[in-house]
């Protein structure tokens, strides 16, 4: 048999051939010989044992030719340093949405210092933003909506995995969340306009309710804004994720509805307008 080595690099290839991620070839190659990345440099240069051998194309066979997304074969994404269980019912974690929680606990922080607050994250999908907030900042009573009743059953899954205590209810939006107050409210809607070309990828593998967000992408952010402070305490801070094209037509919406706020736009690591913040002292 030939070596981990050369076994991987051309597979690698072949992903990249194929317009697909070579960095997925290995997550693939780690997750079949249950090896984590020391282990496989460490094993590079042995003979690749056959059954594993076997295993493995396999496993690439999907994601190269079939077009299926590696968190789906492997079964999680890691989204801050945490393994969130994901399938067909939730949007695959990005690295964006890393660095929303990332701000979140900064701006948390510079407005709270570190009081106790009550936090909701709206459309939770994996849980990814909810359970990571609960994880890792012990002030934030963490509580989360999703109208899908699958993507609930995974959210509450990582919940439990991952050792957090977060409070999800099923429902549109705000809805569930009638009578309670937050100091903090964060959502990454769906925000892709709905006439949008979206790669086969994505579309035929992560529910189109967690990516489409109306004629404009928007929708989203209109409703949730509108009603946002019904559900807020005096000082607050609403923390969301947009398109890279939307910061303007964001701050438009903001203005319309809420008085006496500081909008704070952020760029994500490429670059791209993506999170827009706003305080309420
Ligand atoms: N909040 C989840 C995430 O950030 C789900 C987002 C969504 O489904 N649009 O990944």
């Amino acid at each position: 048999m030939p070596t981990y080595r050369e076994i991987l690099k051309i597979n690698e290839q072949y992903a990249l051939d194929n317009q697909k991620e070579d960095s997925g070839v290995k997550l693939l190659l780690m997750h079949f010989a249950k090896m984590d990345s020391a282990d496989l440099l460490l094993s590079m240069d042995e003979e690749m044992p056959e059954t594993l051998y076997q295993d493995f194309l396999y496993g690439v066979d999907r994601f190269v030719a079939k077009n299926i997304p590696v968190q789906h074969i492997i079964g999680f994404q890691e989204f801050f340093g945490y393994n969130f269980k994901v399938n067909h019912d939730v949007l695959i974690p990005r690295f964006e949405t890393e660095e929303l929680l990332g701000n979140i606990l900064i701006i948390y922080e510079e407005v709270f210092g570190s009081k106790k607050v009550k936090v909701v994250d709206i459309g939770t999908g994996s849980g990814c933003l909810a359970v990571t907030l609960d994880i890792e900042e012990s002030n934030m009573e963490v509580f989360a909506t999703d109208i899908s009743e699958e993507a609930l059953i995974v959210a509450k899954e990582n919940n439990e995995s991952l050792g957090g205590n977060v409070t999800f209810l099923k429902g549109n939006l705000l809805e569930p969340l009638k009578e309670m107050k937050f100091d903090i409210l964060v959502s990454n809607p769906p925000y892709i306009p709905n006439k949008e070309f979206v790669e086969g990828l994505i579309k035929d593998n992560e529910p189109n309710v967690a990516l489409f967000g109306g004629v404009d992408g928007l929708d989203f952010y209109r409703a949730i804004i509108k009603d946002a402070e019904s559900i807020l305490n005096e000082s607050y801070i609403i923390a969301f994720e947009h398109a890279f094209n939307k910061a303007k037509d964001l701050r438009k919406i903001i203005k319309k509805h809420l008085k006496d706020v500081e909008v704070i736009q952020k760029k994500d690591l490429q670059g791209k307008d993506r999170m827009t913040f706003i305080v309420k002292k």
